[in-house]
């Protein structure tokens, strides 16, 4: 990784990078409050464009003065723009809605409303929710699609980023923000398993202009492993000096291997919700260690819910100092999971987000220690 995006300048303060974003999909990580997080060394959350224009509504969030000061949350947000969302809804069920080169329209079967979100709708409303980094709406594939519905979607991709732009600087304009108070615009770069459309979205994005870039489309192959290679080349394809985020990659050796190539910013769904499954995460080595001396398996699980856990009076991981570990043991959590008590979903949570913070800081004294001996790029 170059010194260059270590951290990144937003509205609401300063990431170190690389750092982990929990998913506060609907305003909030559920289970634990804004001053959890802030414990945890959480320094920034994702939330959701698409959900949160169902629930509470935009009108209200904006009536409420933004997504900030609904949540209590001060650090920095990043909204994503609903492109995978809808990918997710209709791409797998059309009855769900449909997505034309004009925008994309929706029904989930909760609501009794029609959505329709527009590339332009939806940076409008990413400033509206007064995020600190607005995603432009994408169309998002699986890498097993076909080459033609790889192609469909960075044509679309690219068209929808063209008019993101320049909605995202008419807004501005109109808005007359300071610049320290203007929030960033990223880009997200599909082709799916293809090294030529992924070379050629990410070539014209370039072109467009923009203040950073994402990783998109399923970052994982129908066996659910990590697509390692197209997403260390679609790093490659994008100066050092750009930040880029890895979304929704968030298993931890996943964090670890992105990281190493040069990605700064996760987000993912998945710390918290194991977390609620009793499915916690354990360093088995000193992690305030840089990264690289860290020995093999470097991690493990401590499944709550198991009868190992009934007796086992030791923190989940010793090598831990979140609330969780450092007042109580797995029998405790064994007991507080068996009996259904909301005690156990907040402390899980406070945990695995601990760890995920202290892989990444782990990660930058990796970073540190050899900028000191010599400049280096992302692994090429
Ligand atoms: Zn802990």
């Amino acid at each position: 990784m170059n010194s260059e995006h270590t951290s990144l300048q937003l509205p609401h303060g300063r990431l170190s990078l690389p750092t982990f974003l929990p998913d506060a999909t609907l305003g909030v990580v559920r289970s634990v409050d804004s001053a959890d997080l802030e414990q945890c060394g959480i320094q920034a959350v994702v939330m959701n464009t698409f959900h949160l224009m169902q629930r509470p509504g935009s009108s209200t969030v904006t009536a409420l003065g933004g997504l900030h000061k609904m949540c209590g949350w001060q650090r920095p947000i990043i909204t994503d723009s609903g492109g995978f969302q809808a990918y997710s809804l209709i791409r797998q069920n059309a009855r769900y809605g449909s997505l034309t080169n004009r925008g994309i329209t929706f029904q989930p079967d909760s609501s009794a409303r029609k959505f329709h979100l527009t590339p332009e709708k939806s940076i409008q409303l990413q400033l509206s929710y007064d995020a600190d980094v607005v995603i432009c709406l994408d169309d998002c594939t699986h890498v097993d699609e076909s080459l033609a519905v790889q192609q469909e979607s960075v044509n679309r991709t690219l068209q929808w980023a063209r008019r993101c732009k320049q909605e995202f600087q008419r807004v501005l304009q109109q808005k007359k923000l300071q610049r320290d108070r203007q929030p960033l615009l990223f880009a997200v770069i599909q082709g799916g398993g293809s090294r030529e459309l992924r070379q050629r979205c990410a070539g014209e994005l370039l072109e467009i202009g923009f203040d950073g870039f994402g990783y998109g489309g399923w970052p994982l192959d129908g066996e659910r492993k990590l697509l390692a290679d197209i997403i260390a080349y679609t790093r490659e394809l994008v100066p050092p000096a750009f930040p880029m985020h890895a979304l929704g990659i968030g298993h931890p050796a996943n964090v670890l291997e992105c990281a190493r190539m040069g990605y700064g910013l996760f987000d993912s769904a998945m710390p918290t919700r194991d977390a609620r499954h009793g499915r916690l995460y354990a360093f088995t080595t000193e992690p305030a260690a840089p990264a690289d001396n860290w020995s093999e398996p470097w991690f493990t699980y401590v499944y709550v819910n198991d009868d190992k856990s009934i007796k086992n009076a030791a923190p989940v991981s010793r090598f831990c100092d979140c609330l969780c570990c450092s007042r109580y043991s797995v029998a405790y959590l064994h007991h507080l999971f068996k009996i259904n008590d909301s005690l156990f979903l907040r402390l899980a949570t406070i945990h695995n987000l601990r760890f995920m913070t202290q892989l990444t800081e782990g990660l930058k004294v990796d970073q540190d220690e050899r900028q000191g001996t010599q400049p280096v790029g992302p692994a090429r």
